[in-house]
């Protein structure tokens, strides 16, 4: 891996001689890191959290040339497997990169003269590019430094197509904004790996299983997912057999109620969700991906299922999704 030494760092031992043409010893412990900044806050937009981040690291005494320096030796180095989820630029040539970690969940960091064109880290940082990351953390820091990005799929097949490109668009923003900060979540890791594996094996109707089968999963494991075999307002068991029930939704309830609660209830503005789409998703639940039953996947396959998934997510970040409609109405 490589170390690069930032002008700022603590401790003499892991300065190499060739970037150390100055005494280092003698000025510890010479930079102080204020930290009245509250950056743990998720209230902070990623360009105040990028500003205070650099703020934070600029000692007063840091010499012109030694830009290039890149590392704190307080910080431990990382390297996680990871997904980009998305950046903003930031200063002349910088990036604030946003990304799924399969350890740590999803993090965001500086990429340093990231938008340079000798910057190292190539198509590492698009949307979605499956890479091996190297970062240093600092605790109670809410930005980590990236240091290196090595690239293990990228989704740059898949930006051709249409549709994929708006499936990935869509993947994208639902992880930024449902998944917490810095927690943990493999098997949501090991969710996005799979969905993007079946995009890239181009199977008819891949998209639409893709995002039905991502969408599905989101929510299971977002905890969000209602029971889509009750009635939420009389209990009735919609499978039924014998008296099978139709389902309807609505954006402000949980979950499904029969065609008599719906009446009863005066519940507006409802759709309904097919016994088919039930059914696919009781086999999304308990099936992978590559698994499913083969189906002419089209557009409309599950497209009630979709809209039902989407506003239970819009219900929990508490604003819509922006590349939902523009997916769906991708036709
Ligand atoms: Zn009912």
């Amino acid at each position: 891996m490589k170390i690069r030494v930032n002008s700022c760092s603590f401790g003499a031992q892991f300065s190499s001689r060739a970037t150390t043409p100055r005494p280092r010893i003698s000025q510890f412990p010479y930079t102080k890191f204020p930290n009245k900044l509250n950056l743990t806050s998720e209230n902070y937009g990623p360009r105040e959290a990028a500003r205070n981040h650099a703020a934070s690291h600029r000692p007063n005494h840091r010499p012109p040339d030694r830009r290039h320096d890149n590392l704190d030796i307080s910080m431990p180095a990382r390297m996680s497997e990871a997904f980009v989820l998305q950046t903003w630029p930031f200063k002349e040539g910088d990036l604030i990169v946003s990304f799924l970690t399969r350890d740590s969940g999803k993090l965001r960091g500086v990429a340093r003269r990231a938008r340079r064109p000798k910057s190292g880290f190539g198509s590492g940082l698009e949307r979605l590019s499956h890479i091996r990351m190297s970062y240093f953390q600092r605790e109670n820091r809410e930005l980590v430094n990236i240091d290196s990005c090595e690239l293990v799929h990228s989704q740059f097949g898949l930006s051709s197509d249409f549709h994929s490109a708006c499936a990935l668009d869509f993947v994208a923003e639902v992880s930024e904004q449902l998944l917490p900060a810095a927690e943990p979540n493999e098997k949501y890791f090991r969710l996005v790996t799979a969905i993007l594996d079946h995009l890239r094996s181009g199977a008819t109707g891949a998209v639409w299983a893709a995002i039905t089968y991502f969408s599905l999963w989101t929510v299971k494991l977002a905890g969000l997912l209602p029971e889509l075999h009750v009635c939420l307002g009389c209990g009735t068991w919609l499978e039924d057999p014998e008296h099978a029930q139709r389902a309807f939704y609505n954006r402000n309830q949980a979950g499904l109620y029969c065609h008599d609660c719906r009446r009863t209830l005066d519940l507006r503005g409802t759709w309904e969700l097919s016994p088919e789409s039930r059914a696919i998703a009781e086999e999304i639940l308990h099936t992978p991906i590559a698994q499913l039953t083969s189906r002419p996947w089209t557009q409309n396959t599950a497209a009630d299922l979709r809209r039902f998934l989407a506003q239970q997510m819009e219900t929990q970040i508490e604003r819509k999704l922006i590349t939902f409609p523009v997916l769906e109405a991708a036709a």
